[in-house]
């Protein structure tokens, strides 16, 4: 990783949930390297402060809240973290989430893991907006970016229902939330990644190697994207280059969508 420092995010604080690891420790490292206050949420404490470690010997500011995105207090004490460490809320990246089942039939799926995966998925996503938005309010204004899917805006195999519905609900109320914060200087978008081999992809495939052969073979740019490329787009959006768009998600995937 660069030591070098930007100043893209200079005086901004930026929450990233599930910035323990894969995608949001990639974008968490990009914001504080433009020069963020970084605040890392999600459960596991040694993740968590490993990424802090790794962002101070880079140069770069942050702090580890140990969050649990399905619970209102543990989400309210997040933003509470935030606004008490570093003085307020300005860019929030909602990207914590889960596969769950693995099953390839609803059949054979979990009722529990269904309700696991909307509570991180889709609650989650719900009350980190509802507790970021009034602490963005206070600073004048801010920018949400809800972690979506290619499964938020079309159809696939496999996962059993919960996924999709999962990602489709977070982009539905993506646009929605976009429409309630269009004239309070909120802008409220979408990332919707492709395949990018994090933990959570590697453990999604892992009793099924020969469908990610599949699935890569089908991407248009033949490769899988990296946590990187994703983050680079959270930091658009997030960024005043962004400044007229609203409630859009924005697929990284090198094309698998199309
Ligand atoms: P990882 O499994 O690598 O990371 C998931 C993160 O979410 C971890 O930091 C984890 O931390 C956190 N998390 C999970 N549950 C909770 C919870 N209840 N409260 C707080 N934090 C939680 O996944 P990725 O980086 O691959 O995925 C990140 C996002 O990107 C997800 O929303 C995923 O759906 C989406 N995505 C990923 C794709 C990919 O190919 N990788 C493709 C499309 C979308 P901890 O366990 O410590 O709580």
């Amino acid at each position: 990783m660069t030591t070098a420092q930007g100043t893209r995010f200079k005086g901004k604080v930026a929450l990233v949930t599930g910035g323990n690891a894969g995608i949001g420790l990639a974008t968490a490292l990009c914001f504080a390297m433009e020069g963020a206050q970084v605040v890392i949420a999600a459960r596991r404490r040694t993740e968590g402060d490993a990424a802090v470690a790794q962002i101070r010997a880079a140069g770069g500011e942050a702090t580890f809240v140990e969050t649990d995105v399905t619970s209102a207090g543990s989400v309210s004490h997040l933003v509470d973290a935030c606004v008490a460490r570093y003085g307020g809320l300005d860019i929030a990246f909602n990207n914590a989430g889960i596969t769950g089942s693995t099953a390839s039939r609803i059949e054979e799926a979990d009722e529990a893991l269904f309700d696991q995966v909307m509570a991180v998925n889709v609650k989650g996503t719900w009350l980190s907006m509802k507790y970021e938005i009034p602490a963005m309010l206070k600073r004048g204004g801010g920018s949400i970016i809800n972690c979506g899917s290619g499964a938020a805006i079309r159809g696939g195999s496999g996962m059993a229902g919960a996924y999709y519905a999962s990602k489709h609900a977070v982009m539905g109320m993506t646009r929605n939330i976009a429409v309630e914060c269009a004239t309070r200087n909120i802008r409220v978008n979408a990332v919707l990644p492709g395949m990018v081999m994090t933990d959570l992809v590697a453990r999604g495939f892992a009793s099924n190697p020969e469908k990610l052969k599949l699935l890569c073979s089908r991407i248009p740019m033949a490769r899988t994207g990296e946590p990187a490329e994703v983050a680079a787009a959270v930091l658009w959006l997030a960024s005043g280059d962004s400044a007229y768009v609203t409630g859009t998600g924005l697929s990284v995937d090198g094309g698998i969508t199309i």
